[in-house]
């Protein structure tokens, strides 16, 4: 099948096959398969409306026996510049960036041993009992397993004492590539792709939204890309759970992966990850473009290779910067980027819902 029949399948709706998906990747121009991504766009999203979030991103602690080789932020017990705040901790900065008008709280940790199951539901009660401008937003699927081995309980046990404490969505942290072939290497005791795969099958059984990433430009190949793509395009046929899917690239910096892999993909790489995903995912509403990951101008043009979402503020993060690599901004700064980029901008919630518009500003006649 040559590259012409595959875009005439996709323009007439139809959808695409692991095979057709790699043929894309590596034969598509990349104008072609952001043009293509921007029509599919505009068919599910059809307004120039690019929607953002207020956000930010603490962690309650950073110790962590899961060993990642692509990650800097972690520490065992006892190594310098190890913490695990309390509860009451985290709730008085919850409001402290609810006070700043933050309504999602992205929250996510190692995966610390010495955690009870019961500081994991009292920090959700008392979020919502609390904090009740903010949502939320917390425990990645392996924070989630590790909670089902410190309390004994199944995973679908977890999730619903989580849901049951008032949690309602789930960040999508935790996939990187959703290849055990990838796995292996990158992350041998965190579990397979099946693993991350039933955290969030179960989840959205139960009723949870999350979202879906991906983590690239490290060991992997064309193929596992479109292996990660083709799981979570079938799981979401199952449940229409994921709200959004957000690519990201590898930052190599403090990482024992620092070794092998030195350096950042590249902004062609990026845009067309993004674009073959709002192509290949055909059951997901929005695509994440990331100004934080990939740089802010990175982010403007992503706008046009599928995406129709800036991803959050991000008012605190401490990940990538312990991987060497901090990008700020500010909800003014983030509308300016988007209204720069030529679209209307709108803050949403962790569920898309849109809570304000701010159109561009009217051009002045010459
Ligand atoms: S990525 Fe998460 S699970 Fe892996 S080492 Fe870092 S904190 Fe631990």
């Amino acid at each position: 099948m040559d590259l012409r029949d595959i875009t005439q399948q996709v323009r007439s709706g139809g959808r695409i096959d692991r095979e057709q998906a790699l043929i894309m990747l590596q034969r598509m121009h990349l104008l072609d398969l952001g043009e293509l991504a921007g029509e599919i766009r505009y068919a599910r999203i059809p307004d120039r409306r690019v929607t953002f979030v207020v956000d930010t991103n603490p962690n309650y602690t950073n110790i962590c026996n899961v060993d990642c080789i692509f990650c800097a932020f972690y520490r065992h017990k006892g190594d310098e510049g190890e913490y695990t705040w309390s509860v009451d901790h985290m709730i008085r900065s919850f409001r402290e960036s609810a006070d700043k008008g933050v309504t999602t709280i992205l929250l996510q940790g190692g995966v610390n041993p010495e955690l009870s199951f019961e500081y994991y539901l009292d920090l959700v009660k008392r979020t919502v009992a609390e904090v009740p401008q903010v949502m939320p937003h917390f425990f990645s699927t392996s924070e989630i397993i590790g909670m089902s081995e410190v309390s004994g309980l199944t995973i679908p046990a977890v999730l619903q004492k989580l849901w049951d404490a008032g949690q309602r969505t789930i960040p999508g942290g935790g996939a990187e590539i959703l290849s055990d072939r990838v796995k292996k290497k990158i992350s041998s005791k965190k579990g397979t792709s099946a693993d991350w795969l039933n955290v969030m099958r179960e989840a959205h059984r139960i009723g949870f939204k999350s979202t879906a990433t991906m983590m690239y430009g490290h060991l992997e190949t064309d193929e596992d890309i479109i292996e990660h793509l083709d799981v979570v395009r079938s799981l979401q046929d199952e449940h229409h759970g994921f709200t959004a899917f957000v690519p990201w690239s590898f930052k190599p910096g403090n990482t024992p992966l620092e070794k092998i892999i030195p350096h950042y993909a590249t902004a062609t790489r990026y845009y067309q990850i993004l674009a073959l995903s709002r192509i290949y995912l055909d059951n997901f509403d929005h695509i994440q473009a990331s100004w934080f990951s990939e740089g802010k101008k990175a982010g403007q043009i992503a706008l046009n290779f599928g995406a129709d979402d800036f991803g959050g503020t991000l008012l605190e993060e401490n990940v990538h910067a312990a991987a060497k690599f901090v990008n700020k901004t500010n909800t003014e700064e983030c509308i300016g980027l988007i209204h720069g980029a030529g679209f209307d901008a709108a803050q949403r919630t962790t569920l898309y819902e849109v809570l304000k518009t701010y159109p561009q500003p009217e051009a002045v006649p010459a």
